[in-house]
């Protein structure tokens, strides 16, 4: 697969979805991807990328910032809360937001800065013990909590239980994303980001699609 292939699945979903392509945001996710594998998409003219871990984006993404411009950054990755000062250096956006100490954390960070990046929620959709993110149960909650806290909450992410089927998931976080009028949802991975569009996705998280395989030390 290639940028260029999955850019035009995307115009495909979109069409079969009556969604215009401006709604959906491409996130290439670039993490753990060798750096000749990232500036060759840069040079395609991509400029909007995730990454999951705050380290190995801040080595990485200043010198790219440098060399190219325009370049939109999303973290996606679990946030720890001693993590969140170089991380709001770097990001655009947070999609990781999921649990109250973490929220102190970002709107003492945007009281400081008189900015903050746009915050996703992730909810834990599937409400498997393992995994991160708000339950459902307590997802309205947090949503109001988090934006009394004055933070700029974009919408919510998620990540389906993986062996599912994705859909139901989808359908439930948009359900909950409108019930809390939030117009954001970042859903929808290489496996199924078509699906994830027809459900209403604005931001999908495309990795090895786009990169390939990733190969972790
Ligand atoms: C790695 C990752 C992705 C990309 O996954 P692919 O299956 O490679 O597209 C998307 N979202 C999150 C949260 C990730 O950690």
């Amino acid at each position: 697969m290639t940028l260029s292939a999955i850019q035009s699945q995307l115009l495909t979903a979109c069409k079969a979805a009556k969604r215009d392509p401006s709604g959906v945001t491409l996130i290439a996710v670039s993490k753990v991807q060798l750096p000749e594998r990232v500036r060759a998409v840069l040079a395609e003219g991509h400029r909007i990328y995730g990454e999951n871990y705050v380290q190995e984006a801040v080595a990485k993404w200043p010198d790219f910032r440098a060399e190219f411009g325009g370049i939109q950054l999303h973290m996606i990755g679990p946030l720890q809360t001693n993590k969140a000062k170089p991380a709001v250096e770097l990001f655009d956006a947070i999609h990781t937001l999921d649990r109250p100490s973490l929220a102190t954390k970002l709107a003492n960070l945007a009281q400081s800065r008189g900015q903050s990046p746009e915050i996703f929620i992730q909810i834990n959709i599937g409400a498997e013990p393992q995994k991160a993110g708000v339950l459902p149960d307590d997802a309205d909650a947090f949503i109001a909590s988090a934006r009394a806290l004055d933070l700029p909450i974009r919408g919510l992410m998620c990540i389906p239980p993986e062996g599912e089927d994705s859909r139901p998931h989808f359908a439930a976080l948009a359900g909950m994303a409108a019930r809390n009028g939030l117009s954001g949802l970042s859903m929808g991975m290489s496996s199924d980001f078509e699906a994830a569009i027809a459900a209403g996705a604005t931001h999908i998280r495309v990795g090895s699609a786009i990169f390939g395989e990733r190969r972790y030390e």
